[in-house]
């Protein structure tokens, strides 16, 4: 092994510690990731194209003899260098070069070339083709060219020798049972890498750019197989730990749902049994609970909370913004009233000597229930006897937040809540380490929102309608467009907005409420217009989760292009809530990008969470869906998670059945897929 600068051993034999770094940026760390690093396509040299043959934006390989060459410097300097064959002549362009380059590029030297041609003004010419010198005769390649990805300073060619030499040297032996194997017909794996990396000249072209070669299958099923194996150890990891059992009493419960003014949905009770017995069990609970916007989480979350408190527990609900906070607060302490039972409350806004006190109420114990903000897993903050952590709109908060209120307790039951609905293949893989609850049932009298699309033409229109619609006593939000770039624009068009409706609808309260209201001016708007004192709200984002104001019945929402779609179908959850009649009017701007239309159209055809959350993985792709916060778990590169649904189903009774049967085969395949990438797997 080369000694590396930083005197930790390289994985890889034979490197630089140089090349160690630059592989590194490519996340190679280990043999196994080398073997592993496929081609993004391939390039075809197997065949010469004669000058005379080529068609601009055909990528082809040309054998020609050089006839000259110059740097020239119009309209920039570059080397211009001129080949021949029998068929003609072309010009090779390199706007960026060495010393090293146009010596070696001398007339009369043979090169063989790869490259785009394109028409030029004297003539055919290629810019910056990949080429290399050769004898005269040299053997063309057999095979089609792997082409890597890389990073500036390691070359196509130096990266292909290396895992070429690996290829030699690597552990390729199967992790696949074979009985495994078989019945799922899928290819050998060092069949499979092999032929990636060099294709026999049968193998079909298209179907490898494609990758549905079975060759693809097996690399994706494994890659699959390895997320599985990971999240179930986590998940089995979990279990082996020791938290409080806070097994079912009913002492409070029952109390509460008998003072409740309504019951509790078919839904809410399956999802509250499986919360109750996990509650009960001596491991921490790690539950997701999904539920779409209005479906009554909080309801639940409430239950949860009284079966710790009545274990001698605390319990603690953490929001993601102040309002939404508050509300719980509000909705709890209105809940708890009739028990006899106090809640804390605490939130950044709260004045110091308030905060001092609650954090002191909390820490001493007395405060059995608590509901905030972050500012509940601020330092100062202690639970001596934390039984359970709720988080509501888990995706809201960093994984390092989440995991900060989890070390408040020993190990405390953990429940996450969440009204962007994770499609089932992402919960499958990416959230497989949770257990998930679905409240997937609204509360019974809902009414269907109305979804109307309006260009900003017509603005007018939608400013009478909001006239009418509060004559008659009802009221309506008006959303601000969103300014993602700057908090002071939002801030800024968020002021605006409100002045011009006051004076567009004179006879009507209109109010505003924004992210940097203080906190008992937020709580006065909010509570003017929950009691009808306010007939229009303006608002940002703020309204965005949770706000729950039945009478409001009409909501229009500016530049709703610019809204992501788990956005759009948050803010339409605030209305519908009630007897009325709902409408959501999304305002537009042209031009609209293709993929705002996407999303316009997807939001005015749908009112499932789910589907649209389905539509918009495709739409994004998994990355982008889950947000840079929830990275942590490995990512996938080759296997697509809609397109490949039956392997992840595969993988994932694979996994089940590895661990069960073949424990040592999974650590193998664990670690050949995911040794070098440990770190990333923290949490
Ligand atoms: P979300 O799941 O979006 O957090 P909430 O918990 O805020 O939804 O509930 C939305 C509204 O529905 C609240 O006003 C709540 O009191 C009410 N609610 C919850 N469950 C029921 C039920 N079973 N029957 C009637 N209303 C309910
Ligand atoms: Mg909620």
């Amino acid at each position: 092994m080369m000694p590396r600068a930083d005197g930790a051993p390289s994985a890889i034999p034979g490197v630089t510690s140089a090349t160690t770094d630059k592989l590194a940026k490519l996340g190679i760390r280990t043999q196994a990731d080398l073997v592993v690093h496929l081609p993004l396509r391939y390039e075809d040299e197997t065949q010469l194209t004669p000058i005379a043959d080529l068609r601009p934006g055909v990528p082809a390989q040309v054998e020609a003899e050089i006839v000259d060459s110059s740097v020239q410097y119009r309209p920039r300097r570059q080397l211009v260098v001129r080949v021949r064959d029998d068929s003609g002549v072309l010009v090779l362009r390199f706007l960026n070069f060495y010393g090293s380059q146009v010596k070696q590029l001398a007339a009369g030297r043979r090169l063989r070339l790869f490259g785009e041609p394109r028409g030029g003004f004297l003539g055919d010419e290629m810019v910056h083709p990949r080429c290399r010198v050769v004898e005269e005769g040299e053997a063309l390649p057999e095979a089609l060219t792997p082409i890597y990805p890389t990073t500036a300073g390691l070359s196509q060619l130096a990266l292909r020798r290396l895992i070429d030499l690996t290829l030699k040297q690597a552990d390729l032996a199967e992790t696949l049972p074979n009985t495994l194997r078989k019945k799922l017909r899928l290819a050998d794996f060092a069949g499979s890498v092999r032929l990636l990396h060099h294709p026999t000249p049968q193998t079909a072209a298209a179907d490898l750019d494609a990758r549905v070669h079975p060759a693809w299958r097996r690399i994706k099923f494994d890659e699959l197989l390895a997320q599985q194996l990971s999240l179930r150890r986590a998940h089995e990891a979990r279990r082996a730990k020791t938290a409080p059992p806070l097994p079912k009493k009913g002492t409070l419960t029952k109390k509460f749902l008998a003072a409740l003014p309504f019951t509790l949905t078919t839904a809410q009770q399956r999802v509250w049994r499986e919360i109750a017995h996990d509650l009960g069990e001596s491991h921490p609970m790690q539950r997701l609970l999904q539920g779409d916007v209005g479906s009554g989480k909080t309801v639940v979350a409430a239950l949860a909370m009284l079966q710790a408190v009545e274990n001698g527990y605390q319990a603690v609900l953490m929001a993601p913004t102040e309002i939404l906070a508050e509300q719980h607060y509000r909705k709890l302490a209105q809940w708890l009233a009739p028990l006899g039972l106090d809640i804390a409350w605490l939130s950044g806004s709260l004045k110091k000597k308030e905060k001092t006190a609650m954090a002191e109420a909390i820490s001493s114990g007395r405060a059995r229930l608590a509901v905030g903000t972050h500012a509940l897993i601020e330092e100062a903050v202690t639970f001596p006897k934390l039984g359970l952590a709720i988080i509501d709109e888990q995706h809201r908060f960093g994984v390092r937040q989440r995991l900060t209120l989890r070390e408040k307790g020993v190990n405390p039951h953990q429940l996450m809540m969440s009204a962007t609905p994770i499609p089932r293949t992402l919960a499958m893989s990416y959230y497989a380490d949770l257990d998930v609850s679905v409240i997937d049932e609204l509360p019974p009298g809902r009414q269907p929102v109305l979804t109307k699309l309006a260009s900003e033409a017509r603005r007018d229109e939608v400013i009478a309608r909001i006239r009418d619609a509060c004559a008659q006593g009802r009221q309506a939000y008006w959303v601000c467009p969103l300014i993602e770039e700057s908090e002071k624009l939002q801030l800024q068009t968020a002021v605006d907005t409100f002045e011009r409706l006051r004076t567009e609808l004179p006879r009507l309260n209109v109010g505003l409420v924004h992210g940097r209201l203080k906190g008992e001016e937020k709580a006065r708007v909010m509570a003017d217009f929950a009691a009808g004192k306010i007939h229009l709200l303006v608002a940002t984002t703020v309204i965005e989760v949770g706000v729950d104001v039945a009478n409001a019945s009409l909501m229009v929402i500016e530049h709703a292009e610019r809204f992501g779609l788990s956005q759009l179908h948050q803010l339409r959850g605030r209305i519908g809530r009630g007897a009325d009649d709902s409408v959501c009017i999304l305002l537009y701007a042209h031009p609209l990008g293709e993929i705002a239309r996407a999303r316009l159209k997807i939001i005015f055809e749908n009112a499932d969470g789910f589907e649209i959350a389905r539509q918009d993985l495709h739409l994004r792709g998994p990355g982008e869906f889950l947000g840079r916060r929830q990275s942590g778990v490995p990512l996938l590169r080759f296997a697509d998670l809609e397109t490949d649904a039956d392997l992840l189903e595969a993988a994932r009774e694979a996994a089940e059945l590895l661990l069960k049967d073949y424990p040592d085969a999974a650590d193998r395949h664990v670690e050949r897929w995911l040794g070098g990438r440990r770190e990333l797997m923290k949490v």
